[in-house]
């Protein structure tokens, strides 16, 4: 399956898309160069720009040799020299026409830089005396054993998921579900069981009894409702099923049956869970009256993991038969008087790590019960709605053995948490993109009739595991990369070569343009170039072009960037150990600055400033026997006292920087000053980076809302009385659009803002975090800051931020094929125009979510294309562009649609549009509107795909079934329905952090991992299985591991034997466990090993250090951690999971009727 022949040619015509404004269009089809090879691309350049390994604590402190501290020098002399009139005359042009920040001996022009990198480390042509390859090359049969390898990249930072778990699954085929029609009663209300006590009042919830009436129906009674149970209860058949449908009937009616949605009809018991081999994908049974047939072989229920030839995707669709589609029963069947548990081979296996849930939802739990005996009927089982652990355990054990190659068009990879491997044939790989669908409708009109939004999650920068290949390094030399004429399209696999080699058909804009004669290469006879599988942008999906200078701002190759590190030194800093603490780790942390591949060093410079009222800027020039202070008390109008010494090579300062560390603690130690700025301090960044005609990062560690007289001073505005009122949107602007401002000269100059908070009260992070934002920048709160509690967190978010790889100055722009177009952003970004998505700075962990709208039709044929393109500048200051290909099919079936979904993607989009959506709309309207969106997409599935005779059932498409649940979660978060304990600075922040997330993170966040602790097998490697987010699924006698990437809770039941207890906790008995542990203790026993291992091993898959917190059942902070069990009710009003199916399930009919 050569990727050529997925190369269609465009559509006719569309609409020519400029170029990246503000930077020069290379010319297209410049001259050949004298002395540009032919086959230029460069060899594997194997190491991500500048990414580090990370590196483990312990391993760092030690192995620093710092220089002994210089003698004590007071920095006071200098600092009394140091007037603010005085440095007024010292002020520089607060223009670049400053002269250069350093001497030229130190600091590498831009095009020192260039040639340093551009013709060392980058070589045309294979070359053959390039480092032995360390990874296998997994997609690359050119270039064998030519790539260097970076050393530095290890598996701790994967983002990928855990080794599956050991759970072994029959590839159980879910064949849809099929809800009663009894959507209209309502389950008792959740606090009636072990749940949540009903006590609090819902603070707004739309789902509560007392809300505000979106789900009147039941709520309002809590009881029976009037609605009848319909015949045709939950059946569900699997369309494979070989068993006798009657054996597999649910009871068409459950006597007594109310409140609960009669969730029942699950598709899979129709086949036996027991089966060791995957089903034949031919139907065995007979198809009952009304049933469709279809779906993939069951080896791959959930996805296509093999993907039919793109003719079957896109031809008619045979039937409704989405994939694994539930049938709904033949009214003719009689009820089942004996089915109980609803279990198939499905849901079934869940029960596997909860032996111990014998109760039935939503009754009182029934802890140490075995699975024995089935609950009655009339109980609602809450086994009978998809189960987001089941879905994730087989796509597990169905796709995580095959590694995902990306040669064929259309392809749904597998789920993120699945752990699987990635070979590029020819389109970028999951880990870069994902897609909403890998089939997109033809036309707007069928596109809107879903409802099913079009979007793409695109982490350009995405950090691969170490077995698969990094992106190769394409030099084109002084031409730069070849491009269409029209559109400005990058070589990529899809280009169409015609008339022999001479020319080639962009496949985005159909536009015929001429192959520079320096890149003529002949055709085989299949219309193939035969250096197709030597060069990356013919045969793979990502690659990275160096840029040519006219990608550089100004005409000039960038200067390696800088990291600026900015302090609050005021009382509550001081006091608090922060000071102290920063200053510690810096003096280590600077020896791990990104490097690009194998330099020696890091290129990046580094400054210093400290603030409270006044900023304070440090020379620590490496001629300097000691650091000499600058204040600058006018911060009215900020500029940068100095200019030489200011930004500077860390080891060529190492003794003056270790100086001042050393001294700034001491200096402030009897510091009164409370107050600060905020403004004033990003201007001073900004104003150096600008001196220096360079981009960078700025690290501000800063503790409280800035009220100092300064521009940019803010007031505290926060009033929880907003909440549930029009006005609560105005909780999550920002006060001042001072800050949009300087954000945006932020962005101009590639000047990235990190921001790690320390508030002890409210300090407006929905001002304060409106320039990370848009300047790409990563934000971190540690409320109440305790140096014994949370030191450990910062230092390792503090070290992973600070070594991660990022990008400056990126845009990045989106091209499509003619038909859609990229219509909406989400992300840490700015945008000054339509198209482009400008970055200061891109990390690794950033993701940009794309939405597209067609504007023309799509062709089955020639399917859909998207090309990302990433300009940016490495950490070594080289201009390079990134770019990712994806292909996608086309369908004038919405069938075909609805069955190559993804919802966790699905889900990203959608929390971030709702999530931008509170900065303009009351919440209440934003969640109707998601509820809505939903109920429309899955309305139009159960209308147009799913079988005519199965009125009164809630029928979900295989992809999209845990819609719902994780639907709900959005709703239920923080941002939309906030608790009564989350703060307002909570939510902006969580906010912000959701808009950057990628769909792995996004997945977690709203659906946390809950592990079972005690069911760890403490000699194998493995997790334990997960188990779904309900306090019913919790027994008294184990200890839970809850994480959601932010959190981690260990939660401990009231009856879990001493002897647990005294292994992880060191102590005799529950009472006398702490929870104010912020880590587990070390304890040399095997669980306490085996707990630990696994605590350290979600911290290394996340992009952030998880709090540690410790939950005694029945204690206080329980409420904290029963707020993450997502499916039970929640204590801010959210609905449970099967209220909130029952309430979809009513919008659902209401459409269709
Ligand atoms: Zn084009």
């Amino acid at each position: 399956m050569s990727v050529n022949q997925q190369a269609h040619t465009g559509p006719p015509y569309g609409q020519p898309q400029p170029g990246y404004q503000g930077y020069q269009q290379p010319a297209y089809g410049g001259q050949p160069l004298p002395g540009v090879p032919q086959s230029q691309y460069g060899a594997y350049n194997g190491p991500m720009p500048g990414y580090q390994q990370p590196v483990p604590p312990q391993g760092y402190f030690p192995s620093l040799g710092f220089p002994s501290k210089g003698s004590p020098v007071s920095l006071n002399s200098d600092t009394s020299s140091l007037a603010p009139n005085f440095i007024g005359s010292l002020r520089a042009p607060p223009t670049s026409g400053a002269p250069p920040p350093a001497s030229g001996a130190s600091l590498p022009s831009g095009h020192l830089a260039y040639s340093q990198f551009g013709h060392g480390d980058v070589q045309n042509g294979i070359p053959a005396s390039a480092a032995p390859m360390q990874r296998p090359p997994a997609s690359q049969p050119f270039l064998p054993g030519s790539a260097p390898t970076p050393v530095s990249q290890t598996s701790t930072f994967q983002q990928y998921g855990p080794p599956p778990a050991s759970v072994q699954h029959l590839s159980n085929h879910m064949a849809g579900m099929t809800i009663g029609s009894t959507a209209a009663s309502a389950p008792p209300p959740a606090g009636l069981g072990y749940g949540p006590s009903t006590s609090v009042p819902p603070v707004s919830g739309s789902f509560s009894a007392t809300g505000s009436g979106l789900y009147t129906p039941y709520t309002a009674s809590q009881g029976p409702s009037p609605t009848s149970v319909s015949q045709g209860l939950p059946l569900a058949q699997s369309p494979f099923s070989g068993q006798p449908i009657s054996a597999q009937r649910l009871p068409t009616q459950v006597p007594g049956f109310a409140p609960p949605p009669s969730s029942t009809g699950i598709g899979p018991s129709s086949y036996p869970p027991t089966t060791g081999a995957p089903r034949p994908p031919t139907m065995p049974g007979p198809p009952l009256p009304g049933q469709t047939v279809a779906g993939p072989p069951t080896s791959q229920p959930n996805h296509v993991s093999s993907p039919p030839p793109p003719s079957t995707m896109s031809g008619p669709h045979p039937g409704p038969p989405m994939s694994g589609l539930h049938v709904p029963p033949p009214p003719t069947h009689p009820p089942q008087p004996g089915y109980q548990m609803q279990q198939n081979g499905s849901f079934g296996q869940v029960r596997g790590p909860q032996p111990h849930y014998g109760g039935a939802y939503p009754g009182t739990p029934n802890y140490g019960s075995q699975p024995g005996p089935p609950p009655p009927p009339k109980r609602l089982d809450p086994d009978s709605i998809p189960s987001p652990i089941q879905v994730i355990e087989d796509d597990r054990s169905n796709r995580g053995s095959e590694p995902f190659v990306t040669g064929v068009r259309g392809q749904v990879p597998p789920l993120v948490t699945t752990n699987f491997l990635v070979k590029d044939q020819g389109n970028a790989s999951p880990r870069y993109i994902r897609c909403t669908s890998y089939n997109i409708p033809c036309t707007s009109d069928m596109a809107k009739q879903s409802q099913v939004p079009l979007a793409a999650v695109i982490k350009p920068l995405a950090t691969l595991p170490p077995e698969e290949t990094l992106p190769y390094l394409v030099d084109h030399g002084e031409s730069g990369p070849v491009r269409c004429n029209r559109c400005k399209a990058y070589m990529c696999p899809f280009m169409q070569f015609i008339e022999g080699g001479r020319r080639f058909q962009c496949c985005f804009c159909s536009c015929v343009t001429e192959v520079p004669p320096h890149y003529f290469q002949h055709l085989d006879h299949t219309g193939k170039r035969v250096d197709f599988y030597d060069r990356p942008e013919l045969s793979l999906g990502s690659y990275e072009f160096l840029a040519t200078v006219d990608y550089c701002k100004n005409n000039k190759f960038p200067s390696p960037p800088a990291f600026i590190f900015m302090i609050d030194v005021s009382y509550n800093a001081v006091k608090s150990g922060l000071v102290r603490l920063i200053c510690e780790e810096l003096k280590s942390l600077l020896d791990y600055l990104p490097r690009e591949g194998n330099m020696e060093e890091s290129a990046i410079r580094v400054g210093f400033v400290t603030y409270n009222k006044v900023l304070h800027f440090y020379n620590v020039k490496s001629s300097l026997a000691q650091p000499q202070m600058m204040v600058v008390s006018d911060v009215a109008d900020m500029f940068v006292p100095l200019l030489d010494g200011f930004l500077v090579n860390v080891n060529e300062s190492r003794t003056v920087i270790a100086s001042l560390l050393e001294q700034i603690p001491e200096m402030f130690a009897d510091t009164r000053e409370t107050e600060t700025v905020f403004a004033p301090v990003i201007q001073a960044g900004l104003e150096a980076l600008k001196a220096a005609e360079c981009a960078g990062k700025l690290f501000v560690f800063h503790t409280s809302l800035p009220i100092a007289e300064a521009p940019g001073k803010l007031k505290n505005r926060d009033d929880k009385k907003l909440i549930n009122t029009d006005k609560e949107k105005t909780l999550f602007q920002p006060q001042t659009s001072f800050y949009n401002n300087l954000a945006k000269d932020c962005v101009a100059q590639g000047c990235c803002v990190d921001l790690f908070l320390f508030p002890n009260q409210y300090l407006d992070v929905a001002t304060l975090g409106v320039v990370t934002y848009q300047t790409g920048g990563s934000i971190y709160k540690y409320a109440y800051f305790q140096l014994e509690t949370d030191q450990d967190r910062f230092l390792n978010d503090l070290r992973r931020d600070v070594q991660k790889e990022v990008g400056f100055d990126a845009v990045m722009r989106v091209r499509t094929s003619t038909g859609i177009r990229a219509t909406d952003f989400f992300g840490a970004f700015y945008m000054s125009n339509t198209t482009d998505v400008e970055m200061a700075g891109l990390d690794c962990d950033k993701t940009i979510t794309v939405e597209f709208k067609h504007d023309d039709k799509l062709s089955e044929d020639s399917g859909a294309l998207l090309q990302c393109a990433l300009l940016y500048t490495s950490c070594a200051g080289q201009r390079r562009l990134r770019i990712h290909n994806l292909s996608l099919n086309c369908c004038t079936q919405l069938a075909d649609l609805y069955r190559n979904c993804e919802t966790d993607t699905l889900i990203n989009y959608l929390a971030k549009y709702a999530y931008r959506g509170v900065l303009s709309s009351p919440v209440k309207t934003v969640r109707d509107a998601l509820i809505n969106q939903c109920a429309q997409i899955l309305a139009c599935y159960r209308k147009n795909c799913a079988s005519p005779s199965s009125a009164g059932q809630l029928i979900l498409p295989e992809c999209m079934k845990l819609l719902p649940v994780y639907l709900n979660c959005v709703l239920k978060s923080d941002v939309l329905q906030p608790g009564p304990e989350v703060t307002t600075d909570d939510r902006a922040y969580i906010r912000q952090l959701v808009t950057s997330m990628d769909v792995a993170e996004t997945n977690v966040f709203f659906y946390p991992r809950l592990l079972p602790l005690t069911k760890a097998d403490v000699n194998s490697d493995s997790l334990p299985a997960a188990i779904r987010n309900s306090e019913e699924r919790l027994s008294k006698g184990d200890i839970y591991l809850l994480e959601n990437g932010l959190n981690i809770f260990v939660w401990v039941g009231v009856n879990v034997q001493q002897g647990l207890i005294q292994n992880l906790f060191g102590v005799s008995s529950f009472s006398q466990i702490s929870n104010a542990l912020s880590a587990l203790p070390v304890l040399d026993n095997p669980f306490s090993k085996k707990v630990r291992s696994i605590v350290d091993m979600l911290q290394v898959q996340r992009s952030r250090y998880m709090k540690l917190i410790i939950v005694k059942q029945e204690d206080k902070l329980e409420m904290l951690f029963k707020h993450f069990l997502v499916e039970d009710k929640s204590l801010s009003g959210g609905a449970s999971y099967v209220d909130f199916l029952c309430h979809m399930h009513k919008e659902i009919r209401q459409l269709l009727s």
